[in-house]
């Protein structure tokens, strides 16, 4: 088998992996070609966006195929904007032009990389605002009818970086086209410190747009620097008794607590804690303005994050007693892998 096409620009993290074929589609008629070809032959299909969300743990045997199906359409009632916005398009895009037409309520999720299609896979979420928030429908595409069928925001079953699409739709169903619902009544979102110094009466959506933008490359590192796929775990839901006890032992550890009554912590601070904000293990490394960040520093190889993340799981699960799940999805040699049984 030759796997002659090459990966690494098309992964955030600058991973050197090679794949059979990849292909890079405009319309919906020759993603389903394209995926249909493969299928024939009996090769494993990845689709992949703007690939800031996943590692690649070894050669991918199989076809690659790079979603730009592009396409915005905006409508109105007397209260909302609805946009229908294709997979393929950018999502930090589709803000600015979203920003310039004078759509507000999307600009705290400015500048997370990736295509619009991607976004409910994980329901991004940032600086108090997740997918979900904003979402009216998702529509997919079955691979096996190829019929386009919708479904609203509510049957999504979004979560904390969850969705259907991560589960019972992963490999039988494409994301196609994204619906947001946008209110014609703008109201700031302003819940994080980045946002203390306005006033809620007189903040602009262009200013909360320009300082997410400032805090995100101040703290994050950007991946043509850098190679990353943005926060490399999750951050832990525990419960509240266990909260408790790490409150008793570490009083300065910051608590959110959830409306299920459990409590969420940051696992960029305990991997902090653990005093490992820049330790570096071969070409990878932990960033050091943001614990939580992964980075290929140095020509990193595949192993060298595994055993980076590796490390961190189990130094937090030593520390703490609490495990570590990777929020990046792994890619092997013929698709998705368990992250955890890699890092454990
Ligand atoms: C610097 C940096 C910062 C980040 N910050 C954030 C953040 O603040 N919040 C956050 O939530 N995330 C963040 N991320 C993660 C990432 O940007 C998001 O998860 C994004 O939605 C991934 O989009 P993508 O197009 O790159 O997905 P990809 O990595 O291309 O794909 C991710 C997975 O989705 C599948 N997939 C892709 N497209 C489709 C489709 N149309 N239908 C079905 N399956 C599909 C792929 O097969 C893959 O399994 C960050 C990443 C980086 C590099």
């Amino acid at each position: 088998m030759k796997l002659t096409s090459e990966l690494k620009v098309f992964n955030s993290f600058g991973i050197e992996a090679n794949a059979m074929s990849i292909h890079i589609v405009k319309n919906k008629h020759s993603l389903q070609k394209q995926w249909l070809n493969a299928k024939n032959k009996q090769l494993p299909v990845l689709l992949l966006g703007s690939g800031s969300n996943i590692l690649f743990t070894e050669n991918f045997e199989g076809v690659v195929i790079i979603n730009r199906i592009k396409g915005i359409k905006l409508t109105e009632t007397n209260k909302f904007w609805h946009i229908h916005a294709h997979s393929g398009e950018n999502w930090h895009q589709l803000i600015i032009t979203l920003l310039n037409k004078g759509i507000y309520g999307i600009e705290n999720l400015a500048m997370i990389p990736g295509c619009v299609g991607s976004a409910p896979i994980q329901n991004i979420g940032a600086y108090g605002l997740e997918f979900k928030d904003i979402c009216e429908y998702v529509d997919i595409l079955s691979l096996k009818t190829n019929k386009v069928s919708r479904l609203s925001a509510n049957k999504c079953k979004f979560k904390y970086r969850d969705s259907i699409f991560k589960h019972e739709y992963q490999n039988t169903h494409i994301i196609i086209h994204v619906g947001l619902i946008l209110s014609k009544t703008w109201s700031p979102k302003l819940k994080y410190d980045i946002f203390k110094k306005f006033n809620p009466f007189t903040v602009t959506p262009q200013q909360i747009f320009k300082t997410v933008c400032q805090a995100r490359k101040n703290k994050l590192p950007d991946p043509a620097i850098f190679g990353n796929a943005g926060s490399f775990f999750k951050n832990p839901i525990i419960s509240k008794k266990q909260a408790k006890k790490i409150k008793e032992d570490f009083p300065n550890c910051p608590q959110y607590i959830q409306s299920n009554g459990k409590v969420k912590l940051a696992a960029g601070w305990l991997i902090d804690q653990c005093g490992l904000k820049g330790y570096e293990l071969g070409g990878a490394a932990v960033h050091t303005k943001q614990a939580l960040v992964l980075i290929n520093k140095n020509s990193a190889s595949q192993s060298n994050i595994i055993n980076l993340a590796k490390f961190l799981t189990h130094t937090i699960a030593n520390r703490f007693n609490i495990i570590l799940e990777p929020e990046v999805r792994f890619i092997g040699k013929k698709g998705e892998i368990n992250a955890m049984n890699c890092i454990l």
